[in-house]
C-alpha cells in the first residue's frame, strides 16, 4: 500500500464525524488509536460465521477459530520479530503483561535486597506492580532519574546498575514526552550484570520497528488498542527459556497438561500463561491491524508522524505562553505541552470545542509530573491518519487559547 492520506483515513470511519459541530480532529493516539474498518469487520466476521471456543473443539467452526486465533500469534512473531511464536502470550494489556512478570518472574526469581530498576518517566502500571513487588519482598525499587528535556540520565543508570539488580524494566517510548530511550544499549547493560529486562513497548509499538532478538530483550509488554487493534487485548513476549522457568499466572482450563486432586501439571508456553477462554474475538481481529501496519511499513508510518511532530513544533514554537514539556532530541509523535497561567484541563476544554480530541492531567506518569513541578499536560499525539491541516488547526486553537492570559 502506497503512503495516500486520503485512502488511509478511508479506512477509519471514526473520523468522519463532526464533534460540537466540527469535524473531529482525533489527537488522542497515544491513549488509544482508532481501528480500521478491517479491524471492525473481522470482529463481526468472526461472530457471525466463526464462533467457537479454541484448542479443544472437535468440529469445524472451532478448528477455524483456533486457526485464526494462532495466526495472528505468528503475526504479531513476525510484528516483533520473535524467534517463535511459543514466545508470544495474549494478555489483556500492557498491564497484565507486566503484572503477570511481576507475579511469576518477580516472585520467583527476586528476593530481600534484590534490586529492580525503573526510570522517572514509566507509566504507572510500570511503576505500581513492582511496587507491589518490592513491599512483599523486601527487594529494593531503584528510580533513573531524567534530565530537564525529558531524556534518560544514562549516567546515572550506569551507577545503579550493581550484582544486586534483578530486573530493569523500562518504558521504550514515553507516553507523556515521547522520549525514545536507549533501549538497545540499556539492555547490554543489565545483562552485563546477570540483570533481565522488559520493555514497556506501549507507544513504541506503533512508532518503532521492534526487533526484539536484535535488542535482546527479555520481555515486551504490548496493547494491541495502542496499534489500531481492539481493546482488553495485549501481549507479552518473553524469551523462550526464562517463560519456561516461570511458575504459571492464572490457574484454570487450557494451562494445564493433567489435572488430579493430588498434582497439576502445567501446560508448555505459551498455554502455560493462557488460563481460561481467551479473547478470541479481538485476538482474531488484531491480525487486520497488525497486517495494516505491515502494508504501510512502520518506517512510512515514522516518517509521516515525524513530519507531523516537526510542523507542530514549527507552528506552536513562537506562540506567547507555550511551553513544551519533554524536547529530548528522538521522539515519537507525542506533543506535550502547557499553557502559561492555563490549567490543562480548562485548555483540553477549549480544543474540544473546536472538534480537537487531546488528553490533559498526568497520563498516569504522576512522578514524572512531580518531576517537573507540574500538574499535568495537554497531550496531543499524532498518528498516521492525521493532517497537516489537523496540526495547522491544533495550532491556530493553541495560538487563541494562549493569547487569553499571555
Ligand atoms: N505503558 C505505557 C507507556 C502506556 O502509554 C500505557 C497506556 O497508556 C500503558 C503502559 C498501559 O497500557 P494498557 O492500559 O493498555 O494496559
Amino acid at each position: 500500500m502506497k503512503f495516500d492520506i486520503n485512502e488511509i483515513r478511508g479506512l477509519f470511519p471514526v473520523l468522519h464525524q463532526e464533534v460540537h459541530g466540527k469535524p473531529l480532529i482525533y489527537f488522542d493516539n497515544a491513549a488509544t488509536t482508532q481501528k480500521p474498518k478491517a479491524v471492525l469487520d473481522a470482529l463481526m466476521n468472526y461472530y457471525e460465521h466463526d464462533n467457537s471456543n479454541i484448542h479443544r473443539g472437535a468440529h469445524a467452526l472451532a478448528d477455524r477459530a483456533t486457526q485464526y486465533y494462532e495466526n495472528t500469534r505468528e503475526a504479531v512473531r513476525e510484528f516483533i520479530n520473535a524467534k517463535e511464536s511459543a514466545e508470544i502470550i495474549f494478555t489483556k494489556g500492557t498491564t497484565e503483561s507486566i503484572n503477570l512478570v511481576a507475579q511469576t518472574f518477580g516472585r520467583k526469581f527476586i528476593g530481600q535486597g534484590d534490586e529492580i530498576i525503573i526510570s522517572t518517566m514509566e507509566h504507572h502500571s510500570n511503576i505500581v506492580p513492582w511496587q507491589m513487588l518490592c513491599e512483599e519482598k523486601g527487594a529494593i525499587l531503584k528510580v533513573i532519574p531524567i534530565h530537564d528535556n525529558g531524556e534518560l540520565d544514562y549516567a546515572e543508570f550506569e551507577k545503579l546498575l550493581s550484582q544486586k539488580t534483578k530486573l530493569v524494566s523500562i518504558v521504550h517510548a514515553s507516553n507523556a514526552l515521547g522520549t525514545i530511550n536507549p533501549v538497545k544499549q540499556i539492555i547490554e547493560a543489565a545483562h552485563a550484570v546477570g540483570a533481565k529486562v522488559l520493555l514497556d513497548g506501549a507507544q513504541s509499538s506503533s512508532h518503532l520497528e521492534i526487533d526484539v532478538q536484535a535488542l535482546d530483550c527479555d520481555f515486551l509488554a504490548l496493547s494491541a488498542h495502542k496499534i489500531y487493534g481492539p481493546t482488553g487485548l495485549g501481549v507479552l513476549y518473553g524469551k523462550r527459556k526464562v517463560l519456561e522457568a516461570m511458575p504459571p499466572f492464572l490457574g484454570g482450563g487450557e494451562m494445564i497438561k493433567e489435572v488430579t486432586f493430588e498434582k497439576t501439571t502445567y501446560n508448555d508456553i505459551p498455554f502455560k500463561f493462557e488460563a481460561g477462554t481467551p479473547n478470541i474475538a479481538d485476538v482474531i481481529a488484531f491480525k487486520e491491524a497488525l497486517d495494516f501496519i505491515k502494508g504501510l511499513g512502520k518506517p512510512v508510518i515514522k516518517a509521516h508522524e515525524d513530519e507531523l511532530l516537526a510542523y507542530s513544533n514549527e507552528l506552536l514554537k513562537d506562540v506567547k505562553g507555550f511551553i513544551p514539556v519533554g524536547t529530548a532530541a528522538d521522539k515519537v509523535s507525542v506533543l506535550s505541552f502547557n499553557i502559561n497561567g492555563m490549567h490543562p484541563f480548562d485548555v483540553g476544554q477549549m480544543l474540544d470545542a473546536r472538534g480537537i480530541a487531546v488528553r490533559t492531567g498526568h497520563h498516569c506518569t504522576q512522578p514524572l509530573m512531580k518531576r517537573f513541578g507540574i500538574e499535568g499536560t495537554v497531550r496531543a499525539s499524532f498518528s498516521v491518519y492525521n493532517t497537516k491541516s489537523e496540526i495547522e488547526q491544533l495550532a491556530e486553537g493553541v495560538a487563541r487559547i494562549a493569547k487569553i492570559k499571555n
